[in-house]
């Protein structure tokens, strides 16, 4: 999955760093594309040098190398560079740096997000503790947003119910939704199988969770069993395509990044039953 980067590390903690010529350069545009350079499937990324100190907010350090997030106006310009969505990033480019860039990209969103205090109007300053923004006129502190979503293996029998979704995208996918306020994670898992197929579901058991910068998430993946007399009734708004799909057929997904490849995959090799 994007975060098993192994035996790398990325090391989240809050640190005031200053940029150095050396260190890494997130930039990303104004709609959430990033500005790197590709050699043979590597992305190659801004430095220090391209930009003025000022200009940047220390972000976090994979292994040894320090990243940078670029906050200034003006765009640096690198001959061969250029602007890649995350989903580009994720079907050309492979590696650790994949993963740091779906972080910083979250980074990123939450800090264009949030420039003005939404209490009293100010424009926020960034907080020398801790990872915030803080308001200088009313004290207002804001966090980093990270939204929680259920990734669901419904299992029937020998089958999983793969799902696609009507936009975005392409490939096979499980049931998926955002928590919504006042429920548990469990009770999200059984809301949105219901809502998006028609089917009740039991026996919920927790399975693992990926930070999925991409869309401001965490996920969190449980397998789960469909009632005996269980129909499908696709939700046509949200999906084209919902079916149980013995584990043999299982189409998995054209990379391992995601959760929802894994327990596809999981599910289709054996290693998980009901
Ligand atoms: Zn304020």
């Amino acid at each position: 999955m994007i975060q098993d980067i192994y035996p790398s590390r990325l090391d989240n903690t809050f640190h005031n760093y200053i940029i150095e010529e050396d260190d890494i350069l997130l930039h990303f545009d104004k709609d959430g594309k990033i500005y790197t350079g590709d050699t043979e499937g590597e992305m190659v990324f801004l430095t220090g040098k391209d930009v003025k100190k000022e200009d940047t907010v220390y972000l976090f350090s994979l292994d040894d190398k320090r990243f940078f997030l670029y906050i200034g106006e003006n765009k640096p310009e690198v001959k061969g560079f250029d602007y890649y969505t995350t989903r580009e990033v994720r079907d050309k480019f492979s590696g650790k740096e994949v993963f740091a860039v779906f972080t910083g990209y979250h980074l990123w969103k939450w800090y264009s997000d949030n420039k003005y205090c939404g209490k009293c109007g100010r424009r926020l300053l960034f907080d020398d503790k801790e990872r915030a923004m803080s308001c200088p006129e009313c004290g207002n502190i804001i966090y980093p947003r990270i939204n929680p979503a259920v990734i669901v293996g419904v299992i029937k029998g020998d089958s999983l119910l793969l799902t696609r979704y009507r936009r975005g995208y392409a490939h096979n996918a499980l049931v998926a939704g955002f928590t919504e306020i006042g429920e548990t994670l469990e009770e999200t898992v059984a809301r949105e199988v219901m809502e998006e197929t028609g089917i009740k579901v039991k026996n919920i058991r927790y399975y693992k969770s990926q930070p999925w910068g991409m869309a401001q998430d965490i996920l969190v993946g449980f397998y789960c069993e469909a009632e005996d007399d269980s129909v499908v009734s696709m939700d046509e708004n949200e999906l084209k395509y919902a079916e149980f799909v013995k584990r043999e057929d299982i189409e998995l997904q054209p990379n391992n990044l995601s959760l929802t490849n894994e327990m596809m995959r999981m599910f289709k090799e054996k290693r998980i039953s009901v």
